[in-house]
């Protein structure tokens, strides 16, 4: 199993790729997106990118050293005159440690830039500040995401031992909000009887209104295999240990041992419920609890010749469909 917890550094690698953007399936919707890394420093528990085939996945970073070049070179020979927005990233955590390293994120938002291509950047991390003025520069083609798991430190250390302090990442989110970027925040995923109290949900949505963004969605956890070993012993560590029974038995209803790959959703009352909840509790805020509308006009046309962006496509997926 890839065991989340650990203080030792990781080992890193450089090694060239063949192809940096790809195109990934969700839930039946397709995007595109680009992962400069491979692996994440940021060690969460419950991450969803932790499969068999990368069994070192927290302990080894590679840093995909030609990723700018290469995605200028599939840019220029993009064959459809359209171009979805690019995710940044799916599989890893693109301002993680190791990019304070290699600079490699940078680089190809700055490509991404150049060809007018819109992005979104999904980190859990406070040193994208270093990037404020690029993103800022871009600010009305690109929208940036945090997702922030809980207030409460002791759980944060616990479950995701590699990211910063929430209170740190809320002051960064400020200082791009400040500066007219478009942000959201992710609540994502929510814990059953971890991170789901209505005191952890109010704080959570108290923070981030206070930090001025006006997107906030979330999504409860899936349990996977290799997630549920993680979460069992998150669940001892934290002193629940009925929780591991309750959710076999009322939230997520299954038998081990679970099927490799396949992935279980929590039971529908108990979602619809604290879903409604936390929609309502992000309403009342003056917050919208959804993607904002401006992505979803804009597709690019992206050809040697012509690099400007056209916003024509009416049927453009939100973020919403791939989370
Ligand atoms: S930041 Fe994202 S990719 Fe990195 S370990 Fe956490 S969930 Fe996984």
């Amino acid at each position: 199993m890839n065991m989340w917890y650990s203080k030792n550094n990781p080992d890193f690698e450089m090694k060239n790729s063949k192809t940096i953007i790809h195109s990934f399936t969700f839930r039946g919707h397709q995007g595109l997106t680009i992962n400069p890394y491979q692996g994440c420093q940021h060690r969460c528990g419950y991450c969803y990118a932790t499969y068999e085939w990368s069994p070192e996945f927290y302990d080894k970073i590679y840093a995909k050293s030609n990723a700018a070049e290469i995605l200028e070179n599939q840019l220029v020979s993009w064959k459809s005159k359209t171009m979805e927005p690019v995710m940044i990233s799916s599989a890893t955590d693109p301002y993680q440690p190791a990019e304070m390293r290699y600079g490699l994120t940078r680089k190809c938002v700055e490509v991404l830039q150049k060809y007018a291509v819109p992005y979104y950047v999904f980190t859990k991390s406070a040193s994208i500040s270093r990037d404020l003025e690029l993103h800022k520069r871009y600010k009305d083609n690109c929208f940036v995401v945090w997702s922030i798991t809980t207030c409460n430190e002791k759980i944060r250390r616990l479950i995701e031992p590699g990211t910063p302090s929430t209170y740190s990442l809320f002051a960064t989110i400020s200082k791009f909000v400040d500066a007219g970027v478009q942000c959201g925040i992710n609540i994502d995923p929510i814990l059953p009887l971890i991170t789901d109290s209505e005191e952890e949900i109010d704080l959570i949505i108290h923070s981030c209104n206070r930090s001025g963004v006006k997107y906030v969605f979330g999504a409860l956890l899936r349990l996977r295999a290799d997630i549920w070993e993680r979460m069992r012993i998150i669940l001892k560590l934290l002193g629940l240990n009925n929780g591991i029974e309750d959710y076999k038995k009322k939230i997520y209803e299954f038998t081990e041992p679970l099927k490799p790959r396949h992935n279980i959703v929590a039971n529908e009352n108990y979602s619809r419920k604290l879903l409604q909840n936390l929609e309502e509790k992000v309403l009342e805020k003056g917050m919208f609890f959804d993607f904002p509308d401006f992505i979803e006009n804009k597709r690019i046309t992206a050809s040697k010749k012509d690099h400007t962006a056209s916003y024509m496509n009416q049927q453009q997926p939100t973020l919403m469909n791939y989370m």
